[in-house]
């Protein structure tokens, strides 16, 4: 049988390793550190850093194709990999998604609506960009940002100094503030033929910067959710993509602006394990390992909250709870901020 490897060693590698095995895949999972949660379900681990040129070759060469958990992987890993096996999704996804900047150019450039934003790279860049975006405003460094990680509030003009300080000269984009009623994200699938095909839309609350719970289904008017999976199968086709990518949506009364979009499977995704027979772990295996595209149709209205540092000290009662999936990644230390798990709760499909 194939081989997929997979680049990162977190929850995602572990839980698409899982639905990998479950097809008849090996997987090889490709991790810096040490002990990782796919390492437990994975047929084999390589533990070596990105810059371990022998290692990624090695692992390159132990594979039929190379996917990620996670869009932060060094250029030049990415070349020594590319010479040896098939990336999916491709070079171009990583590009865009690395760079907000970058990003936000891309989708404008797709007649897609991202929030106004200006580049900031000195003091200069960041009074003009004041100046033309104004408060209130979000300074997001333009890479390695997550969790809301990286992120400075200007509640007024007055914060700019402060704001500008907090990312230590880490080039950024200034963001205006959007006036959302709420969040939702499409998790869209594209396979090597260029077939699309997109989850139902579920709606996103966050805690601290971090996803607490996504529900389906997102209150969302028909022509909003078709609206949303057209420009997630626009952005798709663009990249020429193959995998499966988050796309966060700001939901406004003039129309739904693009947040960010991730290449890979996301958290706002984890609802589709209970939610639907093809899960979004299983959508983007079968689309890397050119399977076609799986039936991601919606059978169960779902809630997923994410298990969040001492919200493990919960499991023993969620076990006894009917309706309650639990989804545990096998981390050793709790952390505050630490994603330990998950728990999806399903009802009956009311539409
Ligand atoms: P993730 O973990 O999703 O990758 P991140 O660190 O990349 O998060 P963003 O998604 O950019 O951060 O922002 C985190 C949250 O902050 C958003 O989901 C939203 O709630 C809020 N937010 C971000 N940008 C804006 C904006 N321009 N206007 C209003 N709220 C925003
Ligand atoms: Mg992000
Ligand atoms: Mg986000």
């Amino acid at each position: 049988g194939a081989t997929i490897g997979i680049l990162g060693g977190g929850q995602l590698g572990r839980m698409l390793s899982v639905a990998a095995s479950r097809l008849g895949f090996k997987t090889h999972i490709f991790e810096p550190g040490a002990n990782p949660p796919a390492g437990h379900v994975a047929d084999q681990v390589t533990t070596a850093g990105y810059d371990d040129v022998t290692a990624l070759e090695a692992f390159a060469k132990s594979v039929n194709v190379i996917t990620y958990e996670f869009e932060n992987i060094p250029t030049e890993a990415l070349d020594a990999l590319e010479a040896l096996a098939p990336i999916r999704p491709g070079r171009e996804a990583l590009r865009v998604s690395q760079d907000r900047l970058i990003e936000k150019d891309f989708l404008s450039n797709l007649g897609l609506t991202t929030a106004p934003y200006a580049n900031v790279e000195s003091v200069e860049d960041m009074v003009a960009a004041v100046a033309s975006i104004g408060a209130p405003s979000i300074l997001k460094t333009r890479r390695f940002g997550y969790d809301g990680k990286g992120q400075a509030r200007l509640k007024s003009s007055e914060d700019a100094d402060t704001a500008f300080a907090d990312m230590q000269g880490a080039p950024s984009v200034l963001e205006g503030f959007v006036d959302f009623s709420h969040e939702v994200s499409v998790i869209a699938a594209r396979g090597v033929t260029g077939e699309v095909a997109c989850f139902d839309p579920g709606e996103n609350v966050h805690k601290d910067g971090i996803l607490d719970t996504t529900t389906v289904p997102a209150r969302l008017t028909g022509a909003q959710r078709t609206d949303a999976i057209l420009l997630a199968g626009r952005i798709l086709n663009a990249l020429d993509y193959v995998g499966v990518m988050g796309v966060e949506l700001f939901v406004t009364p003039k129309g739904l602006i693009v947040n960010e979009i991730a290449p890979r499977v996301h958290n706002s995704g984890h609802w589709t394990q209970q939610g639907c027979s093809i899960d979004q772990f299983e959508q983007h295996i079968r689309a890397v390992s050119g399977w076609p595209l799986g039936d991601g149709s919606r059978y169960a209205d779902v809630v997923m909250e994410n298990l969040i540092g001492d919200d493990m000290d919960r499991v023993p009662e969620i076990a006894r709870e009917p309706g309650a999936t639990l989804h545990l990644y096998g981390k050793a230390d709790v952390k505050p901020g630490r994603k330990m798990g998950h728990v999806n709760r399903i009802t009956p499909a009311t539409k």
